[in-house]
């Protein structure tokens, strides 16, 4: 079996087994990249905690966030950590769009190539090519697949990279292996596989869909915990 060919019987398993997510429209971009920024090394709820707490504390306006003091931004977002970084990172995003724009709205991205959208998202500080793909894929369901450490593992320990490619070089090969409409369902359904199965210090090999074309499961004892 080829690596495209398994590509797919793992994105049908992964429907067969979590179901079918259909992307939605409506997601702001804006709200979309900063609540990424600030879910850099901290998870869901605590990243979430902060962009409600920042944006009730400046009543939902770009403008008086931009304009705010940095140790006020800092407090806000404080549940998701590394503020002292994240919060120059989001002030600098604002003033670029807002200069570069005239206001705070990213629809322009609609009307770019994925590429050029890409490269434009990851020249903002603090924006990886996680956080770009996030963006373009879950807000306006562009060909960009994001590679989150859920995504990463998975992907290392099925084969479909090698055990220790990094996140960028895994993005590459899914974007190469399937065509961009399976992006949002297959990112979606590796992260619930990610928490509920494929776990990363004790994988419920037992209970996986994919069992039959993992490489990890099929050389147990060979790999170590990644
Ligand atoms: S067989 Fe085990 S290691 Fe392989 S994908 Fe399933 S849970 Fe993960």
């Amino acid at each position: 079996m080829d690596l495209s060919e398994k590509a797919q019987i793992i994105y049908q398993r992964l429907i067969d087994g979590y179901g079918e997510p259909i992307w939605q429209p409506g997601q702001d971009p804006l709200d979309e990249l900063i609540l990424t920024i600030l879910s850099a090394n901290t998870n869901d709820v605590n990243s979430g905690r902060a962009f409600e707490q920042l944006k009730t504390a400046f009543s939902d306006d770009w403008d008086a966030i931009r304009t705010a003091p940095l140790e006020a931004i800092k407090t806000a977002i404080r549940p998701a950590g590394m503020y002292n970084q994240k919060a120059p990172n989001i002030v600098a995003v604002l003033e670029r769009i807002q200069r570069e724009q005239g206001q705070y709205d990213l629809s322009h991205l609609a009307a770019m190539s994925v590429d050029e959208a890409f490269t434009y998202l990851t020249s903002f500080p603090g924006v990886g090519h996680k956080t770009a793909s996030i963006v373009l894929l879950f807000c306006f369901n562009r060909g960009a697949f994001p590679v989150d450490t859920h995504v990463q593992r998975i992907s290392q320990r099925l084969g479909i990279s090698d055990r220790r490619a990094p996140p960028i070089k895994i993005k590459a090969i899914w974007e190469e292996l399937l065509p961009p409409e399976n992006f949002y369902a297959l990112h979606i359904n590796l992260i619930r596989h990610g928490r509920q199965t494929c776990q990363a210090r004790a994988p419920r090999c037992e209970l996986c869909v994919l069992q039959a074309y993992c490489d990890y499961y099929q050389e147990q004892g060979e790999w170590s915990v990644t």
